[in-house]
């Protein structure tokens, strides 16, 4: 077993890396951490469990500890925590010589951190070994992508292999959970849409490229294509769906589209690695589908949901897109990333 430390344990991704982690076969929470409002008292006590799997992951009893290497270093760490901060506790664990897969966007666009979608862009972890070479100790830090971004580059990534990307139109409706807790109060959501999300458009539009890019001998070279996201928060607790819009090389039909996403099947797959679900993307042929309550929890909520492909008159084709954002989002993309790491040798 190898023992890991959650950075950020108490908030709506912590706690979806503790249910995770808790019945991994082979990673093991050795610390749980959260800011000093929270050091010192147990899990149970400090944490607003809102999951409906065990309580607290069966960790209920650990004590948390401040989120400083000194007191929670593990070999791999995963990071819930704020972008505030991250900013300082993310690079110090790394220079303590750990492995850091972080959820916050701090470091997500640096030149030498891999954004990293185990099925998008495996090949860009080797950004970890420019790290790793830097620092000398062994340490570094991969970053997941903002959760909108994230589940939009899985349905873009076969098609950007298959006939090449060359504009996106995405407009989101984003679910609660996406903002932590206690986030948007409720006197604002219940029946109503807010139709801006601080800083999550040109999140979108800058990380997209980047995921798509190709990596080169010490970063990546962003995909050209423009991207343009409008966001919306709406009463959903868990699940963001997307309208898409797509230009992609060559005019393909919707039924080639269909087949690109159907049939891809890349290395977290091939690798059967524990996290991976069966199928990362599941096209959906039924006119109302998917949906945030019927389609969202399958696979663990680690699939993306694809329906309604379709020709756009303006863009050429369109879908609608729903990934879980804690899971695939946040939580269970980090760890699938750890996996991908530890079975590439390079944990
Ligand atoms: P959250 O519910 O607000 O949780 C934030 C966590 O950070 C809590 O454990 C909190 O501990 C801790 N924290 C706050 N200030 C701290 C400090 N100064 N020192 C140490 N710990 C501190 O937020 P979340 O939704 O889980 O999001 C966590 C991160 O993941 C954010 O960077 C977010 O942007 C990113 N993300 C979220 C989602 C999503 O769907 N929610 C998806 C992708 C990425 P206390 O309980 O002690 O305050």
């Amino acid at each position: 077993m190898i023992d890991v430390t959650v950075l950020g344990a108490t908030g709506m991704v912590g706690q979806r890396f503790v249910e995770r982690l808790s019945t991994h076969p082979f990673f093991r929470i050795a610390h749980l951490t959260a800011s000093d409002r929270s050091a010192g008292k147990h899990y149970a006590e400090a944490t607003p469990w809102r999951l409906h799997s065990t309580p607290y992951g069966g960790c209920g009893d650990m004590k948390l500890k401040p989120s400083d290497p000194r007191d929670a270093f593990s070999p791999i760490v995963f990071s819930a925590l704020d972008t505030a901060p991250a900013r300082e506790i993310e690079p110090a664990f790394a220079q303590a010589g750990a492995v850091l897969f972080s959820n916050a966007s701090a470091f997500r666009m640096a030149e030498n951190v891999p954004l990293l979608i185990a099925e998008v862009n495996p090949d860009h972890l080797r950004l970890l070994e420019i790290q790793r070479k830097k620092s000398g100790n062994g340490g570094g830090i991969v970053c997941n992508a903002n959760c909108t971004a994230t589940v939009l580059a899985m349905a873009l990534a076969p098609l950007h292999e298959r006939f090449g990307v060359e504009a996106v139109v995405m407009t989101s409706m984003q679910a609660v959970s996406g903002a932590g807790f206690p986030g948007v109060a409720s006197l604002d959501i219940v029946g109503n849409v807010l139709p801006y999300i601080s800083s999550e458009e040109e999140k979108v539009q800058a990380e997209i490229p980047k995921m798509l890019g190709a990596l080169n001998s010490v970063s990546i070279q962003p995909a050209i294509m423009a991207v343009s996201a409008l966001c919306h928060r709406v009463p959903v607790i868990d699940g963001h769906t997307e309208a898409v819009s797509v230009k992609l090389r060559g005019n393909p039909t919707a039924e080639q589209v269909t087949r690109a996403m159907s049939e891809w099947t890349p290395e977290p797959q091939r690798l059967r690695l524990h996290s991976a679900p069966e199928r990362p993307i599941r096209v959906h042929f039924e006119e109302n589908r998917p949906q945030p309550r019927l389609d969202v929890e399958q696979d663990g909520g680690m699939s993306v949901h694809v329906g309604r492909i379709r020709p756009c008159p303006i863009m050429g084709i369109k879908f609608t897109l729903l990934g879980h954002n804690t899971h695939r989002g946040a939580a269970g993309g980090s760890v699938l990333n750890a996996e991908l790491a530890h079975a590439k040798g390079m944990i």
